[in-house]
C-alpha cells in the first residue's frame, strides 16, 4: 500500500470529516478553542519492544496509545477535543494491520468523543514507533495539576489497582498464570478516565494519572504539593481476580502498588466533597475509593489493617 493511499483511505476517516482536519488535504490542523476555554495538551509515545512486544497486534497498539493519552486528559479535568497521529513504521505494513489498528482507533474515538486532526507518517530504521499529541478543552484556568493537594484531603482512587501490572508481569514471563486474560485486558486496554473529567476539575484539588504505579506517581502529587501521603493498604481497591492472587501469595501488595499500567487517576479530594464526587462519579459510571490521607511530611507511606507500615523495596517502574 502506498503512503498517500494509507491516508485517503484509512487515516482520513479518522477526522470524521471534522472541519479542523480539512480532510487531511492540508499541512495542519487549525483547530477551534471556544471562549473561555483552555487548551490542554499532552504527548505520549510507544515503542515496540519497549511499551508492547515486537508482535503486538496493531488493535491493541491502537487501543493503549488512544487511552494513554486520553488518561492524561481526564487527569487534567480536561474534556477530549482531537488528536495527532504520529506513526514511524519499519517496515510498510500490509494493508490488514493498518485496517484493523484504524477500525480501534474508531471505535476508541465514538466511546470517548474525539477525533484524528491529522498526524504524520514516516520510516525508522528502529522498530514500529506510534506516538500521540492529545489536546483537550477545560474552561479557562480550571486545569487540575498535580500540585493543590492540601493537608487533610482524602487519597481518592478511581478503579482498581494492579491489573495491569499483573499484565505485564504475565507477558514478560515473570508470572505464569493459568488465566491471565483479565490482567493482559487490563493492560492492553486501559480504562482513561475522561468520563469523569468534569467532576475531576470541580472537586479536585490535584490529579495524575497512574502510569508508573501507584506509589510512584502519589509521590509526585506530594512532592510538587509539599505534603505527604498515608496510605491504607486493606482499602486500594483490588479487582476479584487481584485480591484472588493476593490471598493465594501469588502477588504482593509491592506488586500492586508498585506495577505501572493502571491509567486510573490518583486525587486530592476534600473530605466534605468526597460523598459528592462518589455520587457524581457513579453516576457516571466509575467506581471511587478514598484510601488513606494526605497530610504534613513528605513521602507515600503505606500501613497495613493493625497500622504496621509496609516497606517497599522499589516505588515503580522507570525506563532506565
Ligand atoms: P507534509 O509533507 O506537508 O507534512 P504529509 O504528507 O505528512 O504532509 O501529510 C499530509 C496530510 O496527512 C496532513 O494533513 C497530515 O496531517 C495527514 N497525515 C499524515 N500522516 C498521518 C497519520 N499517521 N495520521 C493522520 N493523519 C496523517
Ligand atoms: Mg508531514
Amino acid at each position: 500500500m502506498h503512503e498517500f493511499e494509507m491516508i485517503r483511505d484509512y487515516f482520513r476517516p479518522l477526522t470524521m470529516d471534522r472541519a479542523e482536519a480539512g480532510g487531511l488535504l492540508d499541512d495542519a490542523a487549525v483547530l477551534e478553542i471556544p471562549r473561555d476555554f483552555d487548551l490542554v495538551m499532552s504527548s505520549d509515545t510507544l515503542n515496540s519492544g519497549v511499551h508492547f512486544m515486537d508482535n503486538e497486534s496493531p488493535a491493541n497498539i491502537a487501543h493503549k496509545c488512544l487511552r494513554v493519552n486520553l488518561s492524561d486528559m481526564a487527569a487534567m479535568g480536561a474534556k477530549p477535543y482531537c488528536y495527532q497521529l504520529n506513526i514511524a513504521f519499519a517496515n510498510m505494513p500490509k494493508e490488514d494491520w493498518v485496517k484493523e489498528f484504524t477500525d480501534a482507533l474508531m471505535a476508541d474515538q465514538k466511546e470517548f468523543g474525539i477525533f484524528c486532526s491529522g498526524g504524520d507518517t514516516t520510516v525508522t530504521e528502529g522498530g514500529l514507533l506510534v506516538s500521540m499529541t492529545i489536546t483537550g478543552l477545560v474552561p479557562r484556568g480550571k486545569a487540575v495539576k498535580r500540585y493543590g493537594a492540601k493537608q487533610g484531603d482524602f487519597i481518592v482512587l478511581t478503579g482498581d489497582i494492579g491489573d495491569a501490572g499483573i499484565g505485564v508481569n504475565v507477558m514478560l514471563g515473570v508470572l505464569k498464570l493459568d488465566d491471565p486474560a483479565h490482567f493482559l485486558n487490563a493492560c492492553h486496554r486501559p480504562v482513561a478516565r475522561t468520563a469523569i473529567s468534569d467532576i475531576v476539575q470541580k472537586y479536585a484539588h490535584a490529579a495524575i494519572d497512574i502510569s508508573d504505579g501507584l506509589i510512584s506517581d502519589l509521590s509526585h502529587i506530594c512532592s510538587v504539593s509539599e505534603v505527604g501521603a498515608k496510605v491504607e493498604a486493606e482499602k486500594v481497591p483490588l479487582s476479584y481476580a487481584a485480591r484472588n492472587l493476593l490471598d493465594k501469595g501469588l502477588v504482593t501488595f509491592e506488586d500492586l502498588f508498585t506495577g505501572g499500567d493502571d491509567y486510573e487517576l490518583a486525587l486530592a479530594v476534600p473530605p466534605e466533597k468526597f460523598e459528592t464526587f462518589k455520587v457524581e462519579a457513579s453516576k457516571r459510571g466509575v467506581d471511587v475509593s478514598a484510601v488513606g490521607v494526605f497530610e504534613a511530611g513528605e513521602g507515600v507511606s503505606v500501613i497495613n489493617a493493625s497500622g504496621e507500615a509496609l516497606e517497599f523495596d522499589q516505588q515503580g517502574w522507570t525506563h532506565f
